[in-house]
């Protein structure tokens, strides 16, 4: 069992107890990992007791010796534990144990305060429990679980992997262009729009660290992905994307991802696999992630004779949103492209009403100021508004007015509309109507 694996056993009891009762579900989790070993101690795998938890329970007794702090001194004694049928039986146990007053601190708490407090009370007799606790919560971000209504997060379908970084810039550019900064940069664009779309994504590296091969395929074999993204830029004075997929594969994804890049605007080389030693990829990343689909992707070369070089700095985000967009195709999650207009600002109407006549144009509010069409209030009190061309002013009675132009409609403020014409005017609040009075002397 990988460690997501675990975590998503666990977390689905944890997070009904957390609605149910208040108990964080990051603690349980946190506990659940540090009291098991990820699922793996003797009591976990022969009572089913994940947070070692005395007694006699649902199914028992099992018998462990076990060490104790007395005095802050560690000994070794033998001690009885409940067994369970099952892990729910143990989550839902810790959570009847958490119920006992002296654990009411720990009940709705932030995490901080709810690994302290179950320290205070007692709950281990390690003085580092509280810190432990914390350490594995931030460290693989158990909080997520505490802020879900109920929703675990599921495994990812797809793990990125920003190619090098740390001591390893990999391919580097005239001008100072660092292949990894590059792979980094597509890789987090790629990450936040996959998570806007609702598609389980994770990265093997979020921030500029050196990962060994090892390291790196360990990441993407123990994440629970079905696909790898593996971001590059290539170097050796070609021109233009390469997709490269695991001889084991049939290279659909690879091919899917290279069209992303021909249909924004990249020119693709090829797509290809490449056969090392015996029957073993020659690329590390297809050789040790198992069965896990991974398609390195080279958007184009650094060192291009042609034009990449300026492509990639220009085109990157058109061509990592291409590849977002058909991996969402190739796995049949419907794709939204990000929104390319800006959202429109909801508009505030304004109801205009003159000598006691409701006019049938509006007018609106702009930061709490009322903006009328001129044209209309000047009309309807017997005035013709003049309009030049050239400077594109608007008067009225010989007195120009301050516009801005809408759907081809002039619009002032009520307050220069009713100054030029002479009108008094009054705001009605609930109605959210201009009141004009008057009449107009030409
Ligand atoms: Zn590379």
């Amino acid at each position: 069992m990988t460690q997501l694996e675990f975590i998503s056993k666990v977390a689905p009891a944890a997070v009904d107890d957390m609605q149910k009762h208040g108990v964080p579900a990051s603690l349980t989790i946190a506990q659940a990992i540090l009291e098991s070993g990820w699922g793996t101690s003797e009591l976990a795998t022969k009572a089913n007791n994940l947070f070692g938890i005395k007694g006699t329970g649902p199914a028992g007794i099992y018998q462990k010796v076990s060490p104790e702090y007395v005095d802050n001194k560690k000994i070794e004694k033998l001690s009885d534990f409940r067994k369970y049928n099952n892990w729910l039986e143990s989550v839902q146990d810790h959570t009847a144990k958490l119920l006992e007053p002296r654990y009411a601190k720990v009940l709705g708490a932030s995490y901080r305060a709810a690994c302290q407090a179950i320290q205070d009370a007692g709950y281990a007799t390690d003085p580092n429990y509280a810190q432990e606790l914390i350490k594995r919560i931030e460290k693989y971000k158990l909080d997520q679980y505490d802020s879900q209504g109920g929703q675990t997060m599921p495994l990812p379908i797809l793990i990125i992997d920003p190619g090098h970084g740390g001591s390893d810039p990999g391919a580097v550019g005239a001008n100072g262009l660092k292949e990894k900064d590059l792979n980094l940069q597509i890789s987090l664009y790629q990450y936040a729009r996959f998570q806007a779309l609702g598609v389980p994504v994770v990265l093997t590296r979020t921030s500029d660290i050196a990962l060994t091969p090892d390291q790196r395929t360990k990441l993407v074999r123990e994440s629970g992905a079905k696909y790898c993204i593996s971001n590059h830029i290539n170097a050796g004075g070609g021109d233009g994307a390469e997709t490269i997929y695991s001889i084991h594969s049939d290279g659909k994804l690879a091919k899917k991802l290279a069209e992303a890049l021909s249909t924004s605007g990249q020119n693709v080389r090829r797509v290809f696999s490449r056969q090392g030693k015996q029957n073993y990829d020659y690329y590390f990343m297809h050789r040790q992630t198992g069965k896990i689909e991974t398609v390195i992707v080279e958007y184009g070369f650094i060192d291009s004779k042609q034009d990449d070089v300026a492509q990639i700095q220009r085109d990157w985000k058109i061509w990592a949103e291409s590849i977002v967009k058909n991996f969402c195709e190739f796995i049949g999650v419907p794709y939204k492209s990000q929104n390319p207009q800006p959202e429109k600002k909801p508009v505030d109407k304004v109801s205009i009403e003159v000598n006691g006549k409701m006019l049938r144009v509006q007018g609106y509010l702009n930061n709490g100021v009322s903006t009328l069409p001129v044209r209309a209030v000047a009309e309807a009190v017997g005035v013709s508004p003049g309009w030049c061309p050239d400077s594109k002013a608007v008067t009225v009675n010989g007195k120009q007015l301050t516009v801005t132009i809408e759907a081809g409609t002039s619009y002032a403020t009520a307050r220069e509309v009713a100054l030029a014409l002479g009108l008094q005017i009054e705001w009605v609040q609930e109605t959210k109507t201009v009141k004009l009075k008057g009449c107009v002397t030409v």
